[in-house]
């Protein structure tokens, strides 16, 4: 999916609080998954990740001084960690959101945000990041 289609999704769907199946998804910035969260309230329905590369960048596109956890951190597709998720909908709402899984040494963390169609970036792959 690309960030045109992701910008798509984000506007079909309308931005708000979403609905009694995805109101416990607070996710502005990057979440873990709320425990108890019945995931089947979300279906998947595309994929961030560039098809055959199995090594996606590590770096993160941070133009205006944001940081990974920022509510206003741009989305861009490319670029960690948005390179990594998938694309997902609320059944109930269709509100969209992206998922990826954090693994660090000894833990596995599944993370969640929203998508808010105005925080989609495309930058040129090779930009440099700040
Ligand atoms: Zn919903």
């Amino acid at each position: 999916m690309t960030a045109g289609e992701l910008i798509a999704l984000a506007n079909a769907s309308g931005a708000g609080a979403g609905c009694p199946r995805c109101s416990a998804l607070v996710c502005r910035g990057w979440e873990s998954m709320p425990g108890g969260f019945d995931r089947s309230n979300l279906r998947c329905v595309g994929t961030l990740r560039a098809p055959g590369d199995d090594d996606p960048t590590l770096a993160e596109f941070h133009p205006a001084g944001t940081h990974g956890w920022s509510d206003s951190a741009p989305i861009a597709p490319g670029w960690f960690p948005y390179n990594r998720c998938d694309v997902w909908q609320c059944e109930g709402c269709a509100r969209p959101f992206l998922r990826y899984t954090e693994y660090g040494g000894y833990y596995t963390d599944e993370r969640i945000r929203e998508v808010r169609a105005h925080l989609v970036v495309n930058p040129p792959p090779g930009t440099a990041p700040t």
